[in-house]
């Protein structure tokens, strides 16, 4: 048998009208900024009217550690929205922007799969509303502004060494990584050297998304250290004076974009910050308006529940005053069977002994998720490859931990395949069974942080980092940055350091390679292990493949 493609399905989508959208959510067609017929802002002075209303109930949807392919969790996320929807609950979706650059490497969409997709698709993955592009702009503009102001004197005594604040653009280029600037001249300035990050990379992009509203995402950008004095004083982006000029480039990048699922339904996607040294959901204006319109909430973390949900749960929903009601962990029969030793060329074989191996893993992310203090149901995404052995077993091993795994094959069928999961969700909502709190207080020391984290999410012996670290964070606590959470940076492929120790381990050690302040996002990334910031492409990228066909369509982008 063989199925349609993403693109092929989202471009038979029958969409309607974005105000038709809007309406659902009563969103006045006034108050909606439109892009086209199919994607609109939500006007600033619409979300500062709905302040007054009750949340609605905020759902997350995780997974367990990744496999290379990805488990489902947008697409569960579309899915489990669409099937809430079809069981009556208004429901809104939030999820992530696509960043551009790797759509021409080898990656696939960023909008779901399946029967479960938000559209337009095409546009999600490429300019969509320009919040990206706004957001490179910001954050290029405060890097002209630093070296202009060496140019002219530079009045501040920046040491022209210690100047942090790369540059951005939302591309795969390797060739930018390491860069020397101001070559050719005294006209020039005074050369230095540099480096490009993709876009999404930037701290602009996890300051966007953790701000409340302008003046705290002004007061923010104000807050970005962007270089250091010779005596090792920092400069910060409000001494350069960039920060209102920055707030100008992001005033519409800031409103929420709305568009629909392929069953017609309301989806927020807004914001993309990396979810290595950033926190990896959506941006929190998106989610705290679409609780004050919608009943329920679904919204998306990266990567597994190790790093993603730890980081909602320790970031976003601290930072946000958000309290999720319900954890929805997306877990894949071949994920299982990967963290069960099987190889990936392997994983169309039924194994059930295979699975039972690697449900531990899924074991160990609904124990943390519970940590939390919120109620946990598993979601099999379920490949058409699975079969009913296998994903008994999963249902059994979960069973056996205090849970329930429920099928789930919105994939191939849109929301009837999630009426199941979005029923029981529902339910436990409703139940207001949730006592959430984050894992650690502000009032800790980061290195108590860290360790906290390392210990009874990654289940770890212990934190290993040498003097300077250590020092590093005791002098970051000196200077008042303290009361920080910390955003932790490692593979997503394992609960360890290492990517190749699938399934529980135990017994190992989280060595600190790094430490960086992001002081105008508010965190303190702890880097453990290599981490990129520019990718590059592939020996053949997408991009060769990439062209409008006779009628004008998009060919080989998916
Ligand atoms: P994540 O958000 O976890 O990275 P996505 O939801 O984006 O994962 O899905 C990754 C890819 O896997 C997409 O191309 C999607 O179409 C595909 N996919 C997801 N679920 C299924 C499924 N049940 N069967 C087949 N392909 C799927
Ligand atoms: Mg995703």
């Amino acid at each position: 048998m063989s199925y349609k493609s993403d693109i092929e399905i989202a471009r038979e989508a029958k969409k309607r009208p974005i105000q038709e959208i809007g309406a659902k959510l009563e969103i006045p067609d006034a108050e909606l900024l439109p892009f086209g017929h199919d994607k609109a802002k939500v006007s600033q002075a619409f979300i500062d009217s709905v302040q007054d209303r009750e949340d609605g109930k905020l759902i997350l949807v995780t997974a367990i550690n990744p496999t290379p392919a990805g488990e489902g969790k947008t697409t569960t996320t579309v899915g489990l929205g669409d099937g809430l929807n079809r069981i009556g609950k208004k429901t809104a979706i939030c999820i992530r922007e696509a960043s551009l650059g790797p759509n021409f490497g080898m990656k696939g969409g960023a909008a779901g799969g399946g029967y479960a997709q938000v559209v337009p698709m095409e546009d999600m993955n490429l300019h969509f509303t320009g919040d990206f592009h706004a957001i490179t702009s910001a954050h290029n503009l405060l890097a002209a502004m630093i070296d202009n102001h060496i140019y002219w004197g530079n009045e501040l005594s920046i040491d022209e060494r210690r100047v942090t604040w790369r540059r951005v653009v939302d591309l795969n280029d390797r060739a930018l990584r390491d860069v020397v600037t101001s070559l050719g001249g005294v006209a020039n300035g005074f050369p230095r050297q540099t480096g490009f990050d993709i876009t999404v990379a930037s701290e602009v992009m996890a300051i966007l998304c953790l701000s409340k509203n302008l003046a705290d995402l002004q007061s923010r950008l104000g807050d970005i250290i962007v270089a250091y004095t010779r005596d090792r004083d920092p400069i910060t982006c409000r001494d350069i004076g960039a920060d209102g000029a920055m707030t100008v480039l992001l005033n519409d990048a800031m409103l929420p974009n709305l568009v629909q699922t392929l069953e017609n339904n309301p989806a927020f996607v807004h914001g993309g910050p990396f979810a290595n040294i950033a926190h990896g959901c959506n941006s929190l204006i998106a989610t705290k308006t679409a609780l004050k319109l919608a009943d329920y909430v679904v919204t998306e973390a990266g990567f597994g529940a190790d790093l993603g949900a730890e980081k909602f749960m320790n970031i976003k929903c601290r930072k946000g005053g958000l309290s999720p009601s319900c954890v929805v962990l997306v877990a894949t029969v071949r994920a299982m069977k990967m963290n069960g030793g099987v190889a990936k060329a392997d994983l169309g074989v039924e194994n059930v002994e295979a699975v039972e191996a690697g449900c531990p893993n899924l074991g160990r992310h609904i124990e943390n998720v519970k940590s939390f203090g919120v109620p946990v149901v598993v979601a099999i995404n379920h490949f058409v490859t699975d079969t009913d052995a296998e994903v008994q077993a999963v249902k059994d091993y979960v069973a056996q931990h205090g849970s329930e795994a429920i099928l789930c094959q919105h994939w191939a069928k849109g929301s009837e395949g999630t009426e199941a999961l979005a029923t029981r969700v529902a339910e436990i909502a409703d139940a207001g069974a949730a006592n959430f709190a984050p894992l650690y207080d502000d009032d800790q020391s980061l290195f108590d942080k860290i360790e906290t984290i390392a210990k009874r999410i990654y289940r770890a012996d212990e934190v290993l980092a040498d003097k300077k670290i250590r020092d590093q964070l005791k002098a970051w606590e000196e200077a008042g940055y303290g009361n920080l959470p910390v955003c932790m940076a490692k593979t997503q492929y394992s609960f360890s350091t290492d990517p190749n120790l699938r399934g529980a381990p135990t017994g190992h050690s989280v060595p600190i390679r790094e430490v960086r302040l992001s002081a105008g996002a508010g965190f303190v990334v702890v880097i453990c292990g290599e981490i990129m910031t520019m990718p590059g492409l592939p020996s053949k990228p997408a991009a060769l493949s990439i062209g409008l066909d006779a009628q004008g369509d998009i060919q080989g982008l998916f």
